[in-house]
């Protein structure tokens, strides 16, 4: 017997969960976070730390969008630093690490503001369907049903999780909470291909038990710089992490252990994040290596915990013990809790529609590590899409889809729903074909707009962004209005080609070795627009040959991706496709001809025989 109805129902309150129930709530949808536990709501399972290169980027588009993340992680941040700060634009990453318990309240404390949400502390035992097999809800563990048209599952880490420390063994989703089994039985049972990947976290140490004096300090950037376009410039006083390493001792231990290692052993035999492997995984790929780096990261301003970030490990907590002291500093170190690893199941994303909506139950959506991806910012953005996607959906409005050419978003969902997910996806800059354009600094210039129209936007950040778009306009406007000759040019010390012609400030920006700075002191005026304005417009400036070239790269590509394919097509009658082709356009079932060109095996010949097809028949099924 239904007792309530809500419009969305959110199961879990991780990453994608906040997003996804703050984002539905936003455009207006009447909607319900389930969670285990609501004190738990934000917890980081892993390392205390937001952003990084290509997650920052992440971070600042879901801020764009109106997300809570990036707000959230410039209240909790201990520390903020910009990497690859003397690298291209593209590959910066702003990152920042986070007071683990602050983070949490910070995020409860939103979601409690939102209007149009209502959270419970409780688990969803399954999915709930009317007589005619269509999703109606949710099933809690306490019995009770709750009514809703479309369900977002983010269940992350839980789904039939099982937990690794040597040969210990336990059910749970994460330490010392339960797994989720029933809604994995009923996504297997509904037809889902699913698949089992692995992730592992390293022990937690005492940090009064660590020894600071010999380990050299990696502090933050000042000033320190915020993740949210919106928001009072950060005021704190930042705590440093330190650096220490592994020695040949740690290897040789580790070595002579690793039949105690679930990983080495067999006990566990599915895949984890390439890009982030265990010490074990590390001492194994990369046997000539005799020293791997370990970022000492506090875990909050009072927290008397400390995370050893590179030393992921699931070896018995004894081992774990003993490898501690081969490394410098850690030598005495107490853990406070083992590292460990976690089995789980998740969801094929080619089960996806790019609106994140699965396409074997309408109304269902899934966003999070049950999708195959790894990390906090991937998880929250999925959420983002999935939670608007669901809201939208029940006021039959039509999906928010971002394209692969506007945001590293847009690239990350593309691939899970192209390519699916054969081993935990984490986002990375290279992926991106137009990383240029995709950048940190311009994530609002180019989702903000979309978000609007959306309804995922606030009337706040709204008015902020026509401020700062009117900002930016204008002084493009005046450094255009501002000319020097190459004669004035050399009289302030400038070296200018001596060819008569007047430059604009503009494309006096665009000099690898003229800075705002140099701008400044020839125009002073344009101090006012020093900040977030002045970063963005160098950028433009002296990347604009490239953005324009790719900008013609971009038209070209999304000719290719309004040719739709319908999801019914039978590709056995689409001839001159080889069987390899075939098959791999078959398990995809991408979404246009731009998809389907990015699948292994789908040649151009195959792409050019799609598209004769499609024009001859008008992407008829037959
Ligand atoms: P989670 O943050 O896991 O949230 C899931 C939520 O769902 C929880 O609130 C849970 O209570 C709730 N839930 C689950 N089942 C139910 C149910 N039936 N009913 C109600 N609520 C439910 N990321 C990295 O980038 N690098 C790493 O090295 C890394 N290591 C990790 C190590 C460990 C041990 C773990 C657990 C995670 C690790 N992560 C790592 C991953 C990172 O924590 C996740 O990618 C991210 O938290 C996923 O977010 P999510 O929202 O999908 O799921």
């Amino acid at each position: 017997m239904i007792s309530e109805f809500f419009d969305v129902i959110v199961i879990g309150g991780g990453h994608a969960g906040c997003e996804a129930a703050a984002g539905s709530a936003r455009v207006g949808a009447k909607t319900l976070l389930v969670t285990h536990k609501p004190e738990n709501i934000g917890e980081m399972s892993c390392n205390p730390a937001i952003g990084g290169v290509g997650k920052g980027t992440l971070v600042r588009e879901i801020d764009a969008l109106d997300g809570f993340m990036g707000r959230v992680a410039d209240q909790a941040g201990i520390q903020f630093r910009v990497l690859n700060a003397s690298k291209g634009p593209a590959v910066r990453g702003p990152r920042a690490q986070m007071d683990r318990g602050l983070y949490k309240s910070a995020m409860q404390e939103m979601l409690r503001c939102e209007e149009n949400l209502a959270i419970r502390g409780v688990g969803v035992h399954d999915l709930y369907f009317d007589a005619k097999g269509v999703l109606g809800g949710v099933v809690l563990d306490n019995g009770n049903q709750v009514g809703a048209s479309k369900v977002v599952i983010t269940t992350g880490t839980f789904l039939r999780g099982v937990l690794h420390v040597g040969e210990k063994t336990v059910s749970a989703g994460r330490l010392g909470e339960k797994p989720s089994e029933g809604l994995s039985k009923t996504l297997m049972e509904q037809g889902f291909r699913m698949g089992r990947l692995k992730t592992g976290t390293p022990p937690r140490l005492l940090k009064g038990s660590i020894n600071y004096s010999k380990l050299p300090a990696q502090s933050g950037d000042i000033p320190p710089k915020r993740f949210s376009f919106i928001g009072p410039p950060l005021r704190l006083q930042q705590i440093s992490c330190h650096i220490t390493g592994t020695t040949p001792a740690t290897h040789e231990l580790i070595q002579s252990n690793l039949h105690r290692s679930p990983i080495y052993s067999g006990a566990i035999e599915s895949r984890g994040p390439r890009y982030c492997p265990s010490i074990e995984d590390k001492v194994v790929r990369f046997a000539d290596r005799s020293r791997h780096q370990i970022f000492l990261e506090p875990e909050g301003f009072k927290s008397n915990r400390v995370y050893p970030n590179g030393i992921s490990t699931s070896l018995p907590e004894v081992i774990q013990k003993a490898m501690l002291s081969t490394i410098p500093g850690l030598e005495n170190a107490e853990i406070v809790q083992p590292g460990y690893a976690i089995e789980y199941d998740y969801v094929d994303p080619r089960e996806l529609f790019s609106s994140l909506e699965t396409k074997k139950i309408p109304g269902l959506f899934l966003a999070g590590q049950i999708n195959g991806t790894t990390g906090y910012e991937e998880a929250a953005g999925q959420g983002l899409v999935a939670g608007v996607n669901a809201a939208r959906a029940s006021s039959g409005l039509d999906p928010l889809i971002i394209d692969r050419a506007d945001a590293l978003l847009g690239v990350m969902i593309d691939d899970l729903v192209t390519l699916g997910a054969s081993e935990p996806y984490r986002m990375f800059t290279s992926r991106a074909e137009y990383r240029l354009a995709l950048r940190p600094d311009n994530a609002d210039l180019r989702l903000t707009g979309t978000g609007i129209d959306k309804g995922c936007v606030g009337s706040g950040r709204a008015r902020k962004f026509a401020e700062r778009e009117k900002q930016l306009a204008e002084a493009i406007s005046f450094l255009e209005s501002l000319t020097l000759s190459p004669e004035s040019a050399r009289k302030k010390g400038l070296k200018i080609r001596a060819d008569g012609r007047k430059r604009n400030g503009m494309e006096l920006l665009g000099y690898r070795d003229l800075g705002w700075e140099e701008i400044k002191r020839l125009w002073p005026e344009v101090a006012r627009w020093d900040g977030c304005a002045a970063d963005q417009i160098e950028i433009e400036a002296k990347y604009k040959i490239y953005l324009s070239r790719q900008r013609a790269e971009v038209e070209a590509y999304k000719r290719d991706r309004e040719l739709t394919i319908p999801p019914t097509l039978n590709y056995h009658k689409v001839g001159s496709l080889s069987n390899e082709a075939r098959e791999s356009l078959q398990l995809a079932r991408p979404e246009n001809l731009a998809g389907a060109a990015r699948l292994p095996g789908v040649t151009p010949a195959a792409i050019t025989a799609l598209m004769v097809h499609l024009r001859r028949h008008g992407g008829a099924a037959a």
